[in-house]
Parts: structure tokens; sequence; C-alpha cells
């Protein structure tokens, strides 16, 4: 097949084999084309026709292909599906071209580094994430980046699986490894989205240090804060490596870096963030049911990824959170404030995501026009916000943002004389600039859109200057323009025409003026688009070099948005300013779950009060299924977290001993499809819980034990407990939520540990849920009364009733006989009487089966083949009914 390839397609094999991974796009004219298993695949996933570049070859190419200009749509649904894209151009003028036009891969495509807004959420983050593994010298290092904000950060940690967690909780479009490194069983999923790099060219700290340095501008690691953290410096290193070889660029939009200091932020890991359905649901979804659906009120995007920021890792400390509690209590006192600042918001685009398609040479005018439109309402915007802080004493946040206010006037003034007000989306074809921007483009604009004037004018002048009013213009492909005499005119014709044609009734001239404006509207719409494209390109520098003041108001207005955004939930929600304080006691008056709350409608909710104290620090909560033990455990979690962002939260008043980690252990997460059990998972995130946990932490525990026999289970939970009573001096906040009643006894035993029950009433044979919390343990289950909620058939109900009482009656009588006999061991009552019961049933249950019996007895070598196929039959006509 080699001898028939033409040139071209040895080219494109030879481009191809430097990315065998990537779908190579490759610029014929106008489309790009894709050859072979890239053709199929790309043929398949976009939907467009598989046809073969030599229809009539024995070895056919199969060859597929999309036009030009709507390549970025093609690119947007294959980066969805996460394919990895390397584009091939055309890099010399075709026309120019001696032989084949030289063609080069100018960038490379993959889900994390991409910046096109058309394939990114607005607010989200797009990650790409580089990890190295911890070893018992060095701590291993996550570095994550969102290429298209140019915004990174990482950490280190001496647990591999703190990593991943981390990495999980990022979810990233990409993630950078080393070859050979494993992936742990919980993280399973994460595999497809890895891709794989030899250690020495991408991960090593010689080269990680030299691309951190070129390209951070610096000179050693220390002012990164990664002179001590080898791990991390080369999770860094591999990022920057992969995203030269990608981007093909320099990397100058990249912030500067900082890793992520674990000890000023509450930690919510993975685990804890989908327990309490914070962007997600339990079943996957997004939207109604998740704290950001009822939180988000953001106008912009910047705004909108600074608050998921904030929520995936709250402060710790008094001083951030107590400046934004203040900055939101402003904005929720200003209705009138709100709204204007909401309006003019609403017109910023995604300042920071334009300024890296500016940066990259990866912009359109719709860019600038984004970035004009954006810039509109900043004066009013400051204007605004001046006369608001001068009313009263202003928060310092807003004071420190109105001193750095920048309302990059030149850059608008600029964008306001340079381009069209709805110019094409296409660089290379023209119609880009206004008139009066640029004088030389101005002669092009005159002359291809008033060319036929031009003429015109010339014409009449001749015609006037020189007393020929029957002088006529003409045009013919042989000499182009030409000025027409009839034979009937018998004056002098002026010295500078020059006779060209001689015809049967006319002479055609031509003029040097009139050659030299043919010539000049010949080219002017050619020279016109060149022109226009160099314009566009120093436009770009000039507001690339202005990047550092647009981000840093894409900075202040994010802020601004996020602050805004809070008042405004804390106002259409009805949330108030908590107090939070250095203390461990947490106080929350008529609380609410926000989102279930939103669900049900303000009216249907039922608000609780909660107190964690030194006296009460373990809540044991019981109460029947439904009742609403886990709304009441995950409103405490999520009030916490809402006031730990500066937030006003769910509650009439709130007053906050400030959490260091968040943990949950909430409801069936099973993970099957990753090979563990229920209650394998269950067990993995208590264990972790009880080895992490520390005096200011915040523990939720929802039916620990469920998922295995209910000794087992109700044993474990018991330790479990005691375990967090005993740890430190006063044991760790945790509130527990449980159905085993045995364990309500321990409030007698151990100091801290405070029993309440979600109150229910019975109503002829009906259970009603009064949702309401109050002190003391639950007096039953009243799971049957659920059970006949829920619609179980009635005769199945009465069934279980009639079994109910039975059993309470043997277990009544059982006690009351053991009670008599060994009252040593009435501390665990519920526990042991039913232990007895169980013994009992399994000493019956030891004594061996007749057929094991006979099994046993059974001479086997003593038997024909034939005697014991039909002892096998004997056996099974008997056995096979009981
Ligand atoms: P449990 O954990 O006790 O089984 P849940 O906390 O899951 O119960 O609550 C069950 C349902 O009860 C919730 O989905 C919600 O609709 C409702 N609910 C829970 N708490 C309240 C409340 N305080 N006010 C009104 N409805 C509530």
């Amino acid at each position: 097949m080699s001898t028939k390839l033409t040139p071209m397609m040895e080219q494109y094999l030879r481009i191809k084999d430097d990315y065998p991974d990537a779908l190579l796009f490759f610029r014929m004219g106008d489309f790009y084309e894709l050859f072979f298993q890239d053709a199929e695949l790309a043929a398949r996933e976009l939907q467009i026709a598989l046809t073969s570049r030599n229809p009539n070859d024995d070895n056919k190419v199969p060859m597929c292909g999309v036009p030009y200009h709507a390549l970025e749509e093609y690119l947007r649904q294959l980066l969805e599906k996460r394919f990895k894209i390397a584009i091939c151009d055309q890099i010399e003028d075709p026309r120019q071209a001696k032989g084949l036009v030289k063609r080069a891969v100018t960038r490379v495509l993959t889900p994390g580094t991409v910046v096109e807004d058309t394939s990114l959420q607005a607010k989200t983050n797009n990650y790409l994430c580089a990890l190295t593994s911890s070893s018992s010298r060095n701590e291993g290092g996550l570095a994550w980046i969102d290429f298209s904000t140019g915004h990174w950060s990482g950490l280190v940690s001496k647990h591999e699986q703190e990593l991943w967690q981390w990495m999980d909780k990022l979810n990233p479009s990409e993630i950078l490894c080393p070859e050979g490194m494993t992936v742990p069983a919980p993280f399973i999923h994460l595999k497809e989205r890895i891709s794989w790099l030899p250690f020495s060219a991408y991960f090593d700290l010689s080269r990680a240090t030299e691309s951190l340095c070129s390209v951070q501008g610096v000179t050693n690691l220390e002012p990164l804060d990664l002179e001590d953290k080898p791990g991390l410096a080369q999770a860094c290193g591999a990022l920057l490596i992969y995203l030269r070889q990608t981007q093909k660029q320099d990397l100058s939009h990249i912030k500067s870096f900082s890793p992520l200091n674990l000890s000023k932020h509450l930690i919510l890991d993975d685990v804890t963030e989908r327990n309490l359905e914070i962007f997600q649901r339990l079943d996957g979804g997004k939207g109604p049911g998740t704290l950001w659906h009822v939180l988000d009120f953001t106008k912009t995007p910047m705004g909108g990824r600074l608050l998921q920021a904030r929520l995936r890792h709250p402060w710790r400390e008094l001083k951030p959170i107590q400046a934004n509690q203040e900055t939101v209590a402003f904005f929720f006192a200003k209705d009138n404030l709100r709204k204007a600042i909401q309006t003019a918001l609403e017109t910023v685009y995604d300042l920071e995501r334009l300024s890296t398609r500016i940066a990259l040479n990866r912009c359109s005018p719709k860019d600038f026009m984004a970035l004009r439109t954006s810039l509109d309402h900043l004066p009013e915007l400051e204007r605004k916000l001046g006369e608001a802080a001068k009313e009263e004493e202003s928060p310092k946040e807003i004071l420190k943002v109105l001193k750095a206010w920048d309302n990059l006037e030149d850059l608008q003034a600029l964008l306001q004389k340079s381009l069209v007000g709805n110019p094409p989306t296409i660089i290379t074809e023209g119609g880009l600039f206004q008139s009066g921007y640029d004088d030389e483009l101005d002669e092009l604009l005159e002359l291809t859109e008033h060319g036929e004037g031009k003429l015109k004018d010339l014409l009449h002048s001749e015609q006037t200057g020189h007393d020929l009013p029957k002088l006529k213009l003409g045009f013919n492909r042989v000499f182009g323009y030409y000025f027409e005499l009839s034979k009937a005119h018998k004056g002098p014709v002026p010295e500078h025409f020059h006779r060209r044609q001689t015809l049967v009734n006319s002479e055609r001239y031509v003029t040097d003026e009139l050659k030299d404006l043919e010539e000049k509207l010949f080219s002017a719409s050619e020279r016109r688009k060149n022109l226009e494209y160099e314009l566009f390109q120093r436009l770009r520098e000039e507001v690339h070099g202005l990047q550092g003041r647009i981000i840093a108001m894409a900075d202040i207005l994010g802020r601004i948005d996020v602050w805004q955004g809070l008042a405004q939930a804390a106002s259409s929600r009805e949330w108030n300013r908590p107090e939070v304080h250095t203390g461990l006691d947490i106080h929350i008056q008529q609380g609410r779950h926000p989102a279930v709350e939103a669900s049900l409608g303000r009216a249907d909710y039922i608000p609780n009060d909660l107190s964690l104290t030194s006296q009460g620090n373990i809540l044991l909560i019981t109460g029947p299924n439904m009742a609403g033990k886990s709304t009441v455990l995950r409103q405490a979690a999520i009030i916490c977290i809402l006031a730990q962002i500066g937030s006003f939260v769910p509650a009439r008043s709130c007053s906050l001993g400030l959490a260091d980690r968040i943990f949950t252990r909430v409801g069936a997460s099973d993970n099957l499809s990753q090979g563990r059990s229920t209650f394998m998972v269950e067990m993995t995130e208590t264990a972790r819980i009880l080895r992490q946990a520390g005096k200011r932490s915040l523990i939720i525990l929802d039916e620990i034990g469920r998922g295995t026999s209910t000794y087992d289970g109700m044993a474990l939970a018991w330790a479990v407990i005691e375990n967090l009573a005993h740890k430190g001096e006063q044991g760790v906040r945790t509130l527990f939520a449980t159905h085993f009643h045995e364990l309500t006894e321990l409030e007698s035993s151990i100091p801290g540990i405070r029993n309440f029950n979600i109150a229910v009433k019975e109503w002829k044979g009906d259970v009603i849920f009064l949702r309401r919390m109050v002190p003391g343990p639950a007096d039953r289950s009243y799971g049957i009364e659920v059970a006949k909620l829920a619609g179980v058939p009635k005769p199945v109900i009465q069934r279980a009733r009639e079994l109910l009482s039975d059993l309470e009656r043997k277990s009544d009588n059982l006690h009351k006989k053991n009670s008599s006999r060994a009252p040593s061991q009435s501390l665990l009552p519920g526990l042991f009487q039913n232990r007895q019961e169980a013994e009992a049933a399994t000493s019956k249950a030891q004594e061996p089966h007749p057929l094991v019996q006979k099994l046993q007895d059974l001479e086997l070598e003593k038997m024909t083949p034939l005697e014991a196929m039909n002892l096998l039959q004997e056996w099974k006509n008997t056995w096979s009914d009981q």
C-alpha cells in the first residue's frame, strides 16, 4: 500500500506517528480531514459521512471531514466524550507553497485543557490534575489547574489515599499519573481519565523545578512555597510540561502558584460532600435537592466558581469568616444596592476565560465584544458602591475593593473605537474594524465599499476638466477599466489618454490614474482582509498587555458577586447571621435543612433546635424511619458549612464553635460497582472517621451498623460511640441517628451522651410524624405503621402485628427470667435477652442434619458407581421436599 501513497498521505502518516493517541484533524483547503481509524471513529462519534480518499483503489483510505469554520462545534462534541485531538494546520500560504504545503500540529486539545466556553460549564472549574505517590521518605503531591482561568494549586500528604480523595472531590476532566502507579480500588472510576506519562520525561524533579521557575518567573521554589515539597513540585512540573506540549504556547496566563494550606480550611472530604448533597444529590443528579441549588444566586461565572471553591473548602479561622459575614450583611441590608449590582453583573462575561483565550491567541472578535460589554457598567457599579460605602461604617472588604477598583477606561475606549458592533466570528475575512481606527484601513474600506463611486468621480473629473461630456467608462477582461470616446467626438483628446483599442465607432483609452485606481480596487479587498487580520493581532497584543488589570477586576467582580449572592440567598430564604467562635459549643435555634425546606415549602418545614455542649456533645437520635433523623443531622452539618463560608444560615439564631472537619457516614452509599459491599463501604468510612476525627471535628453518623446482622451491627455501633465519647478530653461532637433502641442506655453510663428522638404520634393505628426533635429516647420503632403508610397490603400488616405481639410477649417472659437470674447483665438488656434466644436457636441448629450423618457414615470405597447413583436418587426422593 505504501507504494501508492501520495506525498500528502506520507506527510499525514509522518505527523500522525507523533500523536498515536489523538484524533488527528488534518487541514486540507477549507476542510479538516481525518483518515484511517481516526476517520472511522470520528464519523461514528460525530455522525458524519465516512467516505474514501481513493474510492477506486483496492486499498481504500477511509476519510471524513468537517468544514474549518464549523471545527469548534465538532471539537466540543469529541472533548465531551473525552477524546484527545491534535489539530494539524497548513503553516504556509498554499498559494506560495512550492510543492506540498507545509503542515504541523498547532495545538492538542484534551478534556483537561479546554478553554472554549462552548465546551465548559460557566460556574464550574475544569481541572487537569497531576499526582505523585507518597513514599516512606517523601510526601506525595496532588496539583490541579484550571487551564481556562489559569488558577492552580495543590497539596501534599503522606497518605496517598487522601490525595486520591481530594482529587475525586475536584472531579477533574483529566489526570496525569506516572506510568506504573496503582489506582486504589475506591477510585477506580477515575481510571478512564488518566493519561499515563513516563516518569523521567514529566515528573523528574529537576525538570519540574526548571519549568516552575521559568513559567512563574522565579529563581527557586521558595517563593512558591514548594522548596520542601518535592512531591508536589513534581506534580506541578508534570502539569506544566504537559501543557507546554499540548498547547505549544507560552503559558504566561497561568497565575502564581500557592499550595492549599489545609490547616486554614474546614475539610470536607469527598464522602461528606456527596452525603450532604452539596453539589449533587445522592442519586447523582444536580439541581433541586442540592445545597448549591438553594444557595447560588451569583450572576457571573467568576462568582459562581468562587462560591464553589468556598464551599469545597470553607474557612476554619474566625477572621476571614467574620470579614465575609460583615460584607454579606452589608449587601443584605441594602436591597436596592443589591438589585442594582445584580443588574450590572448580569452583563459581565467570563473575564477570566476571555483573557485566557486572548493570551493564548484563541480568541474571536466576539470575545472582545464580550469584554467591551462587561466593562460598560463598571463606572456605575463603582459609583453605587462608593455611595453606599459613604453612608455608614462600611465593611473593610468593600473599602479594599473600592481602593483597588479599575474601570479600565483605556481598554473600553480602545474597544469602542476599534471593532464594529457585531463583528463576524472569522478573523480572516475582514469586516471587523470600524472606520476611523486605522488610516490605511480607512483607505481600503473607502475603496472596497466606495470603489464604484471613485470611478465615477474620476470619470466626472475627466468629463468636466477636459470638456468631454460624452466620455464613458467601460470594463473588459482584457484591459480592465477604460474610457471610451465615440468617433463623433471631434475635439482634441487629452495628452494623458493612452489609446488602447480602436473600434468601428469609438476609441478606447486608459490613463495612469485610472490604472492606479483599478490596481487599488482589485487588491483592496484582499489587502483589507490581510490588514484587518494584522490589526486584530495587534489589538489582541494590546489587550493582552492589560491582562493583569483585567484579571484583577475579574477577581473583584467575582468577590462582589459572591457577597451579593449570599446576601440574596439570605434574603430570599430568610436566613440569619450566625455567631462564630473558637469554643466548641454549638447552639442552633429553629434550624432548617435548606434543600428539604425548598422542596417542601417554608410553611411545611418544621424547624428544630439543637445544642452540643461539653455536658452533651454526642446526641443519640432515635425515631421511626421517615421521622426526620437524617434531615436533622444533615441540616446541622450544612448550617456549619454555610457559617464557615461566611454566609447566613437557615436558623433563627446560631452560635457555632468552628469545626476543622466534618465527617459523615450517611445512608447506604452502595459501591457495588467497585466490588465493595455496602457494609464494607460503611466500615471503611467509619474507620476513617475514628482514625482522623479530633475534638474540633463534627461527626454525622446515620444508622451505623445497619449493613450487617443485628448483633454485629449493634455491637459495632455501641463500640463506635464509646470510642468517640472517650476521644480526647471530652469526646468528639457527634450526631448519631440509630434505630437500635438498646443504644439509648448509653446515656446513663457515659457522660456527654444525650438521647433525643424525633417525635411521632399514634392515632387510630396510624403514625403521624411531628418532625420535632425532643429530649429522651423514642418509645418504639413504629416499623409496621410506617410500612402501612408506605402502602404494604392490609393482610400483611395485620399478620405482622400478630407476629410482633407474639415476639414481644416471648421476649418479655424471657426478660423476666433473665433479670431474676442475672441482674448484672442488665446494662444491655435488649441485647442479652435476644442473644439468649439466639443461642437457643443456634444450639438447635448445631445438631447435624440426618443427611449429613448418613454421608459421614457412608463407605464410598465399598460401593459400585451404580449403587452410589441409586443411593443418591433415594436421598433425593426423600429429602428434596424438606
Ligand atoms: P429518617 O432519617 O428518620 O428516616 P428523613 O430525615 O429521611 O427520615 O426524613 C424523611 C422525610 O421527612 C424527608 O424526606 C422530608 O420530606 C420529611 N422531613 C424530614 N424532616 C422534616 C422537617 N423538619 N419538617 C418537615 N418535613 C421533614
